[in-house]
C-alpha cells in the first residue's frame, strides 16, 4: 500500500512539473497591470494557463525585445497605438498568426495585412471644447482645426507622441503629404501654448482658459468624468471630429505573436482569449476603450461620450505613414 502511495505520489508530481512547464505563456504588456491583469487572471482560470505578466513603456519592452533577441522569453506583445505596432512589425519582431477565429471576429481594417499583429481595442482621437467660447457648428473635420478662427486656441500634446504620429499619418493617407503639411503649419499656429504635457492636461488647460479646444483620446474623458474632475465637464462639450473627406480618427491596442515565441500555441490561444466576446467586455468596462469585435454591448460611460462616424481608412496605413508624418511635425515646428 505504502508502495502504491509513493508511486501515486511520483506520478501526480510528474504530470504537475510536466504542467507548469508546458502550460504557461510569457505576455509583454505595455498596458498597465490593473488594466490587463482581470483579463489575464480570466485567461488562466479558463484555459489552466499559468501567464507570466512583465509590465512597462512601450518604448521599454520594445527596447528589451531588440535586446533580448533570440533568447527573449517574450511569447506575446501587447502594446498601444497602430504606429508602435508597426515600428515592432517593421522590426521583424513578430511572426504571423493563422487563425480563423481571429480574422473572423477582427475586421480586416483593425488588424496587420500580413497577420503579424491584432488590434484589441478602440480609442478615437478626439475633441473637448469649451461650452462657453466654441459654438459647436464652428466644429468640423480635424482639417478644419487649421483655420484661422481658432488662433491661440487649440491645445494639444507634443508631436513627440505616438498619437498625434498616427493622427498626422492618417492625415497623410488622405490628403497627401503636401496639404497635411499646410494643415500642421495653420494647427500649429493656432497653438494656445507650446505643447505640454499628456491628454488631460489638455483637458484641465481649457478649465484654466488658456485654450478652447483639446485634442485628447476618447478613454482619457471617461477616466476624467468618473473622477475628482468631473466638475470640469460642466462647461465642456466632447465632439468627434468628422467631414465628408475624412470620419474619426480611431486607433488601436493590439498584440503579435514574437518571432521567437517559447510557447507559440499558447501566445496565439491567448490573443485569442484577448478577442473574445467576454474579454472584450472587460476591455470596454475597466478600460473605457471601443470593442474591436462586433456585437458586444458598450458600457454606459463609453455611450456617454455619444454618436460618430469612424473613418473607413485601414489602421495599419498609420504605421507605414509615420516616419513621414514625425519629418512633417518637425518641418513645421510641431514641438
Ligand atoms: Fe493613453
Amino acid at each position: 500500500m505504502k508502495n502504491i502511495n509513493i508511486l501515486l505520489i511520483i506520478i501526480l508530481s510528474f504530470f504537475y512539473i510536466g504542467k507548469c512547464w508546458s502550460e504557461e505563456v510569457n505576455l509583454y504588456s505595455a498596458r498597465k497591470e490593473h488594466l490587463i491583469k482581470p483579463l489575464t487572471d480570466l485567461f488562466e482560470k479558463e484555459t489552466g494557463i499559468k501567464v507570466n505578466l512583465v509590465t512597462a513603456k512601450s518604448s521599454q519592452l520594445h527596447q528589451r525585445v531588440l535586446r533580448e533577441g533570440k533568447n527573449s522569453p517574450a511569447d506575446v506583445l501587447l502594446t498601444t497605438d497602430a504606429g508602435n505596432l508597426w515600428k515592432a512589425s517593421n522590426e521583424n519582431f513578430f511572426q504571423p498568426i493563422y487563425s480563423e477565429l481571429l480574422n473572423k471576429r477582427i475586421k480586416p481594417k483593425y488588424r496587420d495585412e500580413n497577420n503579424l499583429w491584432f488590434g484589441l481595442s478602440l480609442r478615437a482621437r478626439i475633441i473637448v471644447y469649451s461650452l462657453d467660447r466654441v459654438k459647436k457648428d464652428e466644429l468640423k473635420g480635424y482639417k478644419y482645426l487649421s483655420n484661422p478662427i481658432f488662433k491661440n486656441r487649440i491645445l494639444i500634446r507634443s508631436s513627440s507622441n505616438v498619437y498625434n504620429q498616427s493622427l498626422i499619418a492618417h492625415m497623410i493617407s488622405k490628403y497627401g503629404e503636401d496639404k497635411v503639411e499646410i494643415w500642421a503649419k495653420g494647427l500649429v499656429n493656432n497653438f494656445a501654448r507650446d505643447p505640454a504635457g499628456g491628454d488631460r492636461d489638455q483637458i484641465k488647460a481649457i478649465a484654466a482658459g488658456i485654450g478652447d479646444i483639446a485634442v485628447v483620446n476618447s478613454y482619457y474623458i471617461i477616466n476624467m468624468l468618473n473622477s475628482d474632475n468631473k466638475g470640469i465637464f460642466d462647461s465642456l462639450g466632447i465632439y468627434f471630429p468628422h467631414d465628408n473627406e475624412m470620419g474619426t480618427h480611431f486607433n488601436i491596442s493590439g498584440a503579435g505573436l514574437l518571432l521567437n515565441a517559447p510557447n507559440p500555441a499558447n501566445g496565439k490561444k491567448l490573443i485569442e482569449f484577448l478577442a473574445s466576446e467576454k474579454a472584450q467586455l472587460i476591455y470596454s468596462n475597466n478600460n473605457f476603450e471601443y470593442p474591436v469585435i462586433e456585437n458586444v454591448e458598450i458600457p454606459n460611460d463609453l455611450k456617454r461620450l455619444g454618436k460618430y462616424t469612424e473613418d473607413s481608412t485601414n489602421i495599419y496605413e498609420y504605421g507605414k505613414l509615420s516616419f513621414k508624418a514625425i519629418k512633417l511635425a518637425d518641418r513645421v515646428g510641431w514641438k
